[in-house]
């Protein structure tokens, strides 16, 4: 699917190699917008809609449909995890 202009591209695994190959690997050339945007995607199992999956850039890698973001997923700031006495844990590096 393109993430540019949302066009489905079905492809079978040799046209889709082909593809790779032209593209340099992916994300792929969209043949309805000519962007490099094509990447895989999965179906929704539940209702059938087409999500990225988690290998493409900013992708929850799941139906956004039936699994809505939560909301601690909408602010990726962490929480500090706090030892029994209250310091909280050093920086794992
Ligand atoms: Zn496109
Ligand atoms: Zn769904």
């Amino acid at each position: 699917m393109c993430d540019a202009c949302d066009a489905v591209v079905q492809l079978t695994a040799l046209e889709a190699s082909e593809e790779e190959q032209r593209a340099d690997g992916v994300p792929l050339f969209c043949g309805k917008c000519g962007e490099k945007h094509v990447y895989r995607v999965a179906s929704c199992q539940l209702c059938g809609s087409y999500y990225f999956s988690s290998d493409v850039p900013n992708s929850p890698g799941r139906c956004m449909i039936c699994f809505p973001p939560k909301r601690e997923e909408l602010d990726p700031e962490p929480e500090p995890i706090l030892e029994d006495d209250g310091k909280p844990l050093p920086p794992s590096e």
